[in-house]
């Protein structure tokens, strides 16, 4: 199987999908959450990812009394939701990514510059079956962060 990037997602149906969990979870979608909800729908498009203060700070721009609360619960909300990814880097840091959570995937990140790629690769089968075999347990899930260095850093560092 060849690995793939995978492309923009389609921003309608990412909106929709963020406003009906925040519907879901809290009755009324009230305005600094459709703030969250386009900001989101903005980083899909660009598939660029952020941490929780680079959304805080972004959105204060336009509502200066927004809490950080108010956004990190956002957030929280849409990873536990699968729309948003936690992208773990190997020195311990994490980010977050409009993933839109259709498809199973994994992230692929540089340990120089935080590049993320989304990559459609995954563990066989075969050998999750295994490991249950060898532990005794019924595995119902699993998170895998791929670290490197990408071809720019490895360009500039060699
Ligand atoms: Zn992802
Ligand atoms: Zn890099
Ligand atoms: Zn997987």
């Amino acid at each position: 199987m060849t690995p793939m990037c995978r492309g923009g997602k389609d921003q309608l149906v990412i909106a929709e999908k963020i406003y009906a969990i925040f519907d879901q979870e809290c009755q009324r979608t009230t305005r600094p959450r459709r703030m969250i909800a386009d900001r989101l729908v903005q980083l899909a498009q660009s598939g660029q990812d952020f941490s929780i203060d680079d959304l805080w700070q972004d959105l204060r721009q336009q509502e200066p009394h927004l809490g950080r609360a108010t956004v990190y619960r956002s957030v929280e909300m849409l990873v536990n939701a699968s729309l948003l990814d936690r992208i773990d880097f190997a020195d311990g840091t994490h980010r977050y990514r409009v993933c839109g959570g259709d498809e199973h995937h994994h992230h692929l990140t540089c340990t120089a510059c935080h590049r993320v790629v989304d990559v459609d690769i995954c563990i066989a089968p075969e050998l999750f079956a295994q490991l249950s075999k060898l532990t005794n347990f019924s595995i119902e899930g699993h998170s895998l962060t791929l670290y490197g260095h990408c071809a720019v850093c490895r360009g500039s560092a060699s």
